[in-house]
């Protein structure tokens, strides 16, 4: 490039950025237009930065003091969890992150980790058969719910309920439980970005009180709605929910789905772009388990809690955002988490069923 091009140029960007024009995005795909493979995947709708960062602070400062909900107590790890701890991260398609609190606390994943694990098996199975054997109906119940299993249908109701988490455990094709469990941890750790890891004493106090969740195994195989050995699913599902996660691994894992399935941060396909719509349905039907009707109502955006107290939440096409706060409510979502994203999302014209959040203006 000539020196005067290049001159010209580099004015233009120049001036495009002090008028406030340029996104984060569009400042992103000039400084990388070499990276043309990057460059295909980037999202031109990624949130502006300055804004996105004042957002999150102001997040932070407005609900640290909110000390509404109580930590899960029915493992007995999380209930030893500070309960202060607090972390929220954003990650964007266009891979830019911005956080505040406690961000590299590693908490377990817990519920969250179902999303994932129905995203490998639609992967390795295709879309509609995970969908016929476990379904994508709403409990209206509890996560654990016993009840659900016997009175739905389907009786495993959907892939982000215990039940129907485990079957789909029980769906992942290996030899045997210890390549299951290492195909979906490393399928977790792709979604990450980085290698995630087991976090042993959540899953030793976990597994030594699923009795809840074994009894839901059982009732699926009377019903022949689970596709494996019923002890070792939930062993492996016990496992899968004991992964430790930090709010910004979590929000790279949901950017990768706002990304089409692209990890942001290391280019690579981790699900099929066929599969995301599925996937992210299924967050906005059950993700805040008996929840989400409310959830829906008022936010208006795909997520999945976990009672580790963790939220994550997809904003299609521009990214991700996780929080993290221990304290739960009457149904096992984080409180703060939700007061968190409700409030961004708001700020952001971020609801799905809102025409704003594609641009419309009044
Ligand atoms: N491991 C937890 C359980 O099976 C997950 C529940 C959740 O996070 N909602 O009860």
């Amino acid at each position: 490039m000539s020196k005067k091009k290049w001159y010209a140029g580099a004015l233009i960007v120049a001036a495009l950025f002090a008028a406030g024009f340029a996104s984060y995005g569009s400042m992103a795909r000039k400084v990388h237009a070499s990276a043309a493979a990057q460059q295909k995947y980037e999202s031109p709708v990624a949130p502006r930065a300055e804004q996105v960062k004042a957002l999150v602070n102001e997040a932070y400062e407005k609900f640290k003091t909110d000390n509404r909900g109580k930590n899960a107590d029915y493992i007995p790890y999380l209930a030893k969890v500070d309960s202060n701890l607090f972390g929220i991260a954003i990650v964007t398609t266009n891979n830019q992150m911005y956080s505040t609190g406690d961000v590299k606390y590693s908490f377990s994943i817990q519920s969250i980790a179902k999303v994932f694990t129905l995203a490998l098996a639609m992967k390795e199975l295709g879309g509609d058969a995970v969908f016929q054997k476990v379904g994508s109906e709403p409990t209206g119940r509890a996560f654990n719910s016993v009840l659900a299993v016997a009175d739905m249908p389907t009786h495993t109701g959907n892939p982000l309920v215990n039940a129907g988490a485990i079957a789909t455990v029980s769906l992942i094709p290996a030899a045997n439980e210890t390549e299951r469990w290492n195909k979906i941890l490393a399928f977790y750790s792709q979604a990450a970005g980085e290698k995630l890891s087991l976090i042993d004493e959540v899953y030793r106090s976990e597994a030594a009180t699923n009795q809840g969740n074994r009894a839901l195994a059982a009732l699926l195989l009377k019903y022949e709605r689970i596709y494996s050995d019923p002890p070792q699913a939930v062993d492996v599902y016990t496992k899968e929910c004991s992964v430790g996660v930090n709010a910004v691994q979590l929000a790279r894992m949901g950017a990768m789905l706002a990304n089409d399935g692209i990890n942001p941060a290391t280019g690579e396909r981790v699900i099929p772009s066929e599969d995301i719509p599925e996937i992210l349905s299924a967050m906005m039907m059950a993700g805040l388990d008996d929840g989400s009707g409310g959830w829906a109502w008022r936010v208006g955006l795909p997520a999945k809690s976990g009672v580790g107290g963790g939220i994550l939440a997809v904003v299609p096409g521009k990214g991700a955002i996780a929080v993290f706060a221990p304290p739960l409510d009457e149904a096992g979502n984080s409180v703060k988490a939700q007061d968190v994203i409700t409030y961004v999302a708001n700020k952001l014209n971020y609801n799905l069923f809102s025409p704003a959040s594609v641009g419309w203006k009044q």
